[in-house]
């Protein structure tokens, strides 16, 4: 009998939608792609994505930015983070995270991972008590969202800022809760691999006027913050306008006119994600061997990626399901590998930060199997490549 062999592609997204392709001409034939260089009577369309997003989340203002990683920066930068401070994250995320703390010479301090794939607060309660750090920039990997509410208890007691980098959950919600909503600051990318996608692109929220006014400033307002639409009135910008330098990562109206239909759609699109996250689940679950990370009660998804644990596996055998899965067209990531490659590096190969031990991290990531879902499969494809998966996963066993 032949083996299934998927010839989906795992970096194919879904093309612009129309009506963001004719928003992005019209910006095109006005010549107006500059945030600020605003007709007369129209806000442009940074500032309507601005209210868009701040509406969608509920949050009082909405900045929008050059890049997630540019508005976790402002974000550290506007709740006060100074060189050599320490700043706690996760031990488990990508490197924009410890990028956004390196960038404002402050020192990362990992916190551990759990099966969950969610921080471990134990480890953070612990790190809170060992370490100097006032800040926590959150990072909430791969969509997995800890228990928030606990984690925010924590947190509030000991004084202890809360960033959410929202890079894989916008749209995702914790008891009922939006994403991005629970700590001070919450930070989402619209970079082409995520759920919104203008090419590089990254929203800010808060509730917070000061630490609003703060982000706007060091986005480069050039003193045209009563251009914008969710921002906080002019009085608070009084003095923090003088202090606070101008660090150029706005966002262009050209990339906003793309993004707010995506917006309209989001939800939707979600669904869609949803489905294609289910099918692979269901496909997966109860294979020997295999772990699928049960989704808490709580946690509204977006599975826009998958996650599977083999624990206990050897490198070798995990090494050959990857390859095995390969050769069948199913491109899974493997976060266990000892040399950093495309985006699966780890905390070790961040080699700027003070070298840390997270044995618990290193357990889990040994075991640790990742995929996208891009919304150009079916869940058709996804039924397939879960059938693939398990059967790459089961022949291992059975060789051994
Ligand atoms: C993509 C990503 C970001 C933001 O990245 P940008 O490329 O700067 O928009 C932040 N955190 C995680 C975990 C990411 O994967």
């Amino acid at each position: 009998m032949s083996k299934t062999i998927f010839t989906g592609n795992f970096t194919q997204q879904e093309p612009i939608p129309e009506a963001a392709i004719e928003a992005a001409v019209a910006v095109m034939r006005s010549g107006r792609l500059h945030r600020y260089n605003t007709a007369p009577g129209d806000d442009g369309e940074v500032a309507k994505l601005e209210q868009d997003f701040a509406d969608l989340v509920g949050a009082k203002y909405c900045l929008a930015v050059a890049s997630g990683g540019y508005a976790m920066g402002a974000a550290l930068r506007a709740v006060g983070v100074a060189p050599g401070d320490e700043v706690l994250t996760n031990g488990f995320t990508l490197a924009p995270v410890p990028g956004a703390i390196a960038a404002v010479n402050a020192v990362p301090v990992f916190v551990e991972v759990t099966e969950a794939l969610t921080i471990d607060l134990e480890d953070l309660s612990a790190k809170i008590d060992t370490s100097r750090a006032k800040v926590l920039l959150l990072s909430h990997m791969r969509g997995h969202l800890c228990d928030m509410d606990r984690l925010m208890e924590i947190c509030d007691s000991a004084g202890v800022i809360v960033i959410e980098d929202c890079a894989h959950t916008m749209g995702g919600a914790w008891n009922g809760v939006p994403s991005g909503r629970h700590g001070l600051f919450g930070c989402y990318s619209t970079q082409t691999y995520k759920h919104i996608n203008s090419g590089e692109g990254g929203l800010l929220v808060t509730d917070d006027a000061e630490m609003m006014a703060r982000a706007t400033m060091l986005s480069g307002s050039y003193m045209l913050f009563e251009r914008h639409r969710a921002a906080p009135p002019p009085e608070v910008f009084a003095e923090i306008k003088y202090v606070t330098p101008n660090v150029s990562g706005r966002m262009d109206n050209l990339r906003a006119a793309i993004l707010r239909p995506q917006l309209a759609d989001l939800p939707a699109q979600v669904a869609r994600w949803n489905a294609l996250y289910r099918t692979v689940e269901e496909g997966l679950r109860n294979t020997p061997g295999l772990q699928v990370i049960e989704r808490p009660e709580k946690e509204s998804i977006v599975g826009s990626s998958i996650q599977v644990l083999l624990p206990g596996i050897s490198a070798a055998n995990i090494e050959a399901v990857v390859a095995g899965c390969k050769a069948r067209g199913v491109e899974l990531k493997w976060f266990g590998a000892p040399e950093p490659s495309a985006f699966t590096s780890r905390y070790d190969s961040w080699r700027y930060a003070p070298a840390q031990s997270l044995p618990e991290t290193d357990r889990i990531l040994t075991g640790l199997l990742d995929m996208r879902l891009p919304l150009t499969f079916s869940t058709e494809d996804a039924a397939i490549i879960a059938e693939i998966i398990r059967d790459e996963v089961l022949s291992i066993r059975t060789a051994a």
